[in-house]
């Protein structure tokens, strides 16, 4: 289990990134997960079960546990200290494309009161620049982000927390307010799964966060 320290801090929440050796963890009971599908769809959950499409969870309901699976992908929880609210996002490719992260931040807001400078963020194990090299067509998609880059016509690497933490801060919240966790999956095979590495054969790994207390 992979747990950040910026979390941590939190003794009503809890939280963490599931590795291959966290079986069994978290426990089903309250969990609330999607049908992932690398959208930008943000779905709020008011109690546990499973919500249907979509590749963000937000909730402030005491014992709910919002949760989403990934193997490359990132994972990234948001906590919001001052309202209590919490949000978990499965970010592929697709999904940093189409702007999950930001996209959350603002349903918290809409729903919650949530404002962008009070948010704690960990982006948990995810492909790294490292391993997640694509061709031009994925490449170009991200230009808008890396206006600086040249090369996105060509094979490259992309480093997608990066991406995510540049979206974030057209969004208010600032690059203080984010851990990365820096451990690539696909680099790290004792530890994490890879759907890049072993495709089919790749389990998932769970990444949830919640706030204690009874549904
Ligand atoms: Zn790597």
């Amino acid at each position: 289990m992979y747990r950040a320290e910026r979390l941590n801090q939190f003794p009503w929440l809890q939280h963490g990134f599931g590795t291959r050796l966290s079986a069994g963890w978290p426990d089903a009971g309250g969990l609330a997960t999607a049908q992932q599908i690398h959208s930008d769809q943000v779905l709020v959950a008011t109690q546990p079960g499973h919500l249907g499409p979509g590749d963000a969870i937000i909730s402030k309901q005491p014992g709910v546990t919002v949760a989403v699976r990934t193997a490359d992908c990132l994972p990234i929880l948001i906590v919001d200290p001052r309202t209590r609210a919490v949000a978990a996002v499965h970010a592929g490719w697709r999904g940093v494309v189409a702007e999950i992260a930001p996209k959350a931040v603002e349903a918290m807001r809409l729903e919650f009161g949530s404002r962008p400078e009070d948010l704690e963020i960990a982006i948990g194990p995810g492909i790294g620049p490292c391993c997640f090299e694509v061709g031009p067509e994925v490449a170009t998609q991200f230009r808008a982000f890396f206006p600086e880059r040249n090369d996105l016509y060509f094979r490259v690497k992309l480093d997608l927390a990066e991406t995510v933490i540049r979206q974030l801060g057209r969004n208010g919240v600032t690059r203080g307010q984010i851990d990365t966790s820096d451990l690539c999956p696909c680099c790290k095979p004792e530890l994490f799964e890879s759907y890049r590495r072993d495709r089919e054969k790749a389990g998932r790994m769970v990444a949830a966060a919640g706030i204690q207390g009874a549904v």
